[in-house]
């Protein structure tokens, strides 16, 4: 196996936004994951980042507004009228 076969802990880092994402080609994800089995520095800030993403996804999942509710301020909205083009000046 050259070192062809991996990254470097620089090319791994530039590309670590991506892999956690998975918008990389499956001969990079490949690539990197094989680095970071090899690199614990770079398989922790990969771990940071993957943990920073789930709790990301799951406070969005947390403040997803109740469909009914969206209904009832669009409701309000349309009862106070259109809005004044108050544009100063
Ligand atoms: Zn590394």
């Amino acid at each position: 196996m050259s070192h062809l076969d991996r990254y470097t802990c620089e090319e791994m880092l530039r590309r670590l936004d991506d892999y956690v994402d998975r918008e990389l080609s499956p001969e990079e994800m490949e690539r990197a994951r094989r680095h970071l089995e090899t690199c614990a520095a770079c398989a922790a800030e990969f771990g940071f980042q993957a943990r920073m993403l789930a709790e990301l996804r799951a406070k969005l999942r947390r403040i997803d507004v109740p469909g009914d509710l969206l209904a009832r301020i669009a409701e309000r909205l349309r009862a106070v009228g259109p809005l004044e083009e108050g544009a100063p000046g």
